[in-house]
């Protein structure tokens, strides 16, 4: 039973009986059953036995009665006849004896030796009278006998009856008082028991289901306990009882599994031993808090001390249970959150990191510019935003693949770093756009970094064993206005990056006012270039291939204009790099491809010849790559019924410098369309002798820079002339770009080139121009025409 239940019952018992308890009173009713039953039962028996002697004795005297008034009726019949007969005599010895036992019989009744002897008296009085009458029928008087038997005998037998009716009728009442007084008796005693059986009962049930419910109440602490004890012992948190001051005087088994020391060793020792040296102060704080405001919960966060040294991230809940005497500290529960801090870490991190190259981002640049910019304001010097941007990383990653770009923008992070101070940051905007910010960016600091970055990312880098060539155009912009925000310097720096890409690439160039206006205009512009196709201001011109053979026009090559309504006439140098840049260049491209094959059909039905008219149509790099382009060109000659080996698309050098899967892929489907495929402005750029071989090629165009310059100089000859060599053994055919003088014709007739194409014979026209050109039969006399003009 709970303490408290017994003590609940004890005072109900105090309440009825003042100062007896419960089990007092329980043994006074115990003894007063006992005594009461014991007592009952004895006082029974010797009732009943009273009453049962009694009724013996009585059977006994009335049979004596009984029997002696037998023998007397044989006597009666033997003097009614006159004699005693033989068989009257043994009948007479038979009830004698019985009378005789029955005598005994009483004797040993328990009757009172008076009521005996007076029985027995009056029986041997009547015994005595018989025996004189049968003696005198024996000796056959029967006068005597007969007087006798009515006097003496008769006499003897109504005493005989008279005290046996006295002494059975005192003996009957005796042994009815005994059995009422034991009926009373019982009577009471069950009267006085039953109660005291049933308090007496009712307080064994009352026990019984006291010890089962204590039975289940201990049942049910132990299994709380044990319970309690697996709870704690295989909680993945640290459960520590700490005194006021720290020191551990109970460490749950966890401590082993979180921080790899076993809880026996750390009990004794104080709490701050395993508490990181930069969290201890804090610790201290929250311990005297704690102990200062009893049960409630103090939560901190702190670095908890591993076995191997390294630290675990915990959650700390201290509560107060000092004035618990089963407790007597401060509990610590300490949560192991190093996995979730670390995610949290991870998301920070990836909130404001690059995941390639793992330096800041757009946020965090311009978090610590707005940093340094504050810091600025304490100090003399000012602070700089650099915005990089490589020329040509568009080309690399497009033909090499992303996978190759990506490493090389690490290598160009590595290398923008290598020229920084250590203060400085640098940021990857995305794509290839760096950011650097200059702590100190006083006199010429800026400068000397960016000229040190043009330089180091000219080298080529290698990826996959290819060297790519890159280079850098920076912008600077430097604090110092009294509007400097952070947003505002990298817009400028990023206008400045602007302005030394358009005046060469590969440079840097510092932020000026101007350059704002600049920057406006180049937007405007490329808004222009967007809607040029659908305003109608790009029209397509063309310049007459010819043969070198007999300078006779076999096809022509679409050249691009954009008639500026401002600007007038814009050749594709002003305007081609900005829809590259933009992807203008895709419709721009679709619009000439679909134009060029119109006038191509036109002029083949125009002017018949065999072979027929060909037409070359430009690629540019991301027009190439565009996933639509072979459904675009193979569209467009079936639009206009043309023979597809009419088409030749002249692609440039940047696209195919890398034998990728992608570009011989993307060849081989333009190759199964039917068309010619060339490679304009051959030898100026990634230059590769060995790609001519496995992409499936028909022409190179020998680039104008050598042909100008032909017969110049010794060199330039020989280059051509090797490549025209190589070309003629891969029985590819050559075009020769830009001849502008009879002198370079002669030399690459000379020289076996099949193809020309240059001022010498026609300017690029337009179609109407070209008509005309075409129409003049001899192209000598055009030549002549030339001269005179
Ligand atoms: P390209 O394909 O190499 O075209 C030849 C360029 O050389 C043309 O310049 C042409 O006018 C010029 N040219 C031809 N003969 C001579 C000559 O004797 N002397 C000199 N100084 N120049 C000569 P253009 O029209 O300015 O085109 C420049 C480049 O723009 C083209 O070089 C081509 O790469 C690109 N382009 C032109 N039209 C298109 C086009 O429709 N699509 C694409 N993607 N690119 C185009
Ligand atoms: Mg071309
Ligand atoms: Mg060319």
């Amino acid at each position: 039973m709970s303490p408290i239940a017994q003590s609940a019952k004890d005072d109900k018992v105090e309440a009825v009986m003042p100062g007896v308890s419960s089990d007092r009173v329980e043994r006074i009713l115990t003894t007063t059953l006992i005594v009461a039953a014991v007592g009952g039962v004895l006082a029974f028996n010797i009732l009943s036995h009273i009453a049962d002697t009694n009724r013996r004795a009585q059977i006994s005297i009335e049979r004596i009665v009984g029997l002696t008034f037998k023998m007397r009726s044989i006597t009666s019949d033997s003097l009614a006849k006159g004699g005693l007969t033989g068989g009257a005599r043994k009948r007479l010895a038979a009830f004698e004896e019985q009378a005789q036992t029955q005598i005994d019989v009483l004797d040993h009744s328990g009757a009172s030796a008076d009521d005996v002897s007076t029985i027995t008296r009056c029986y041997e009085a009547s015994r005595a009278a018989i025996v004189t009458v049968t003696d005198a029928l024996a000796k056959r008087n029967i006068a005597k006998a007969s007087y006798i038997d009515s006097t003496k005998l008769a006499q003897c037998l109504v005493t005989l009856n008279s005290t046996s009716l006295a002494i059975t009728s005192s003996m009957e009442r005796n042994a009815d008082v005994a059995y009422g007084i034991a009926l009373i008796g019982s009577g009471i005693i069950i009267a006085i028991t039953m109660p005291i059986l049933v308090i007496l009962f009712r307080r064994f049930e009352s026990r019984r289901h006291e010890s089962l419910l204590l039975a289940n109440e201990r049942r049910s602490l132990r299994q709380n306990e044990a319970r309690f004890h697996s709870l704690v012992a295989n909680a993945t948190d640290i459960i520590l009882i700490l005194d006021r001051f720290g020191l551990i005087q109970y460490a749950s088994p966890a401590t082993d599994k979180v921080l790899g020391i076993p809880s026996a060793s750390l009990t004794g020792t104080r709490v701050y031993t395993i508490i990181h040296h930069d969290d201890v102060s804090h610790a201290r704080n929250i311990m005297d808090q704690s102990a200062g405001s009893p049960s409630v919960n103090v939560t901190a966060e702190m670095r908890l001390l591993h076995q191997n040294g390294s630290w675990r991230h915990a959650e700390i809940v201290l509560i107060n249970q000092l004035g618990q005497p089963e407790v007597g500290g401060i509990i610590a529960t300490m949560r192991d959150i190093t996995e979730r801090k670390e995610f949290e870490e991870q998301l920070t991190h990836h909130a404001f990191h690059d995941s390639l190259t793992g330096l800041p981002n757009r946020a965090l640049f311009l978090d610590r510019l707005s940093l340094g910019l504050s810091r600025t304001a304490r100090h003399e010097h000012a602070v700089g935003v650099m915005f990089i941007d490589l020329d040509n990383f568009k080309v690399v990653n497009d033909s090499l693949g992303h996978q190759a770009g990506d490493r090389m923008l690490l290598e160009v992070a590595d290398r923008i770093k290598s020229c920084l101070r250590p203060d400085d940051t640098l940021a990857r905007l995305g794509g290839d756009e760096f950011t650097v910010l200059l702590e100190n960016a006083s006199g010429t600091i800026p400068q000397m970094v960016a000229e040190r970055i043009v330089r180091v990312l000219e080298e080529p880098i290698y990826v996959e064993g290819q060297a790519c060539f890159t280079s850098a155009s920076i912008g600077i912009a430097l604090s110092g206005n009294s509007d400097d925000i952070p947003q505002f310097l990298l817009r400028d720096a990023d206008t400045a990056m602007y302005e030394a890409k358009t005046s060469g690439k590969g440079r840097y160039s510092i932020f000026h006012r101007s350059m704002s206006a600049k920057a406006a205009e180049r937007l405007e512009f490329e808004g222009e270039l967007r809607k040029a196709v659908d305003r109608n201001e790009v029209v397509v011109f063309y310049q007459p291939i010819v043969s070198m053979l007999d300078e006779r026009i076999v096809g022509l090559e679409s050249l691009m204009r954009w008639k500026h309504p401002i600007r007038g006439m814009l050749p594709p140098g002003k305007f081609i790099p900005i829809a590259e840049e933009t992807g203008t260049i895709i419709s721009l491209g679709q619009f000439v491809l679909v134009e060029a094959c119109r006038q191509l059909r036109e002029w083949q039905e125009m002017f018949p010849s065999d072979p027929r008219l060909k037409m070359s149509i430009n690629l540019s790099p991301r027009q190439f790559q565009h996933p639509e382009i072979v459904d675009d060109v193979r569209t467009a000659i079936r639009r206009f019924g043309l023979n597809p080996a009419d088409i030749k698309l002249e692609i440039t050098e940047s696209v195919t410098f890398a034998d990728t899967e992608n570009t011989v892929r993307k060849l081989e489907q333009l190759k199964q369309i039917g068309v010619q495929l060339a490679i304009d402005d051959f030898c100026t750029g990634y230059s590769s002798m060995s790609y001519l071989k496995s992409f499936p090629i028909d022409t190179i165009k020998i680039d104008r820079s050598f042909v100008s310059r032909l017969g110049d100089e010794v060199e330039d000859d020989a280059i051509v002339k090797a490549i025209i060599t190589l070309a003629k053994t891969m029985r590819l055919d050559i075009t020769g770009e830009g001849i502008e003088t009879h002198e370079q014709m002669r030399r690459l007739q000379a020289l076996g080139c099949d193809h020309g194409q240059g001022y010498l014979f026609s300017k690029p026209g337009s179609a109407t121009e070209i008509t005309e050109l075409i129409k003049s039969r001899s192209m000598s006399d055009h030549l002549v025409e030339l001269r005179a003009a």
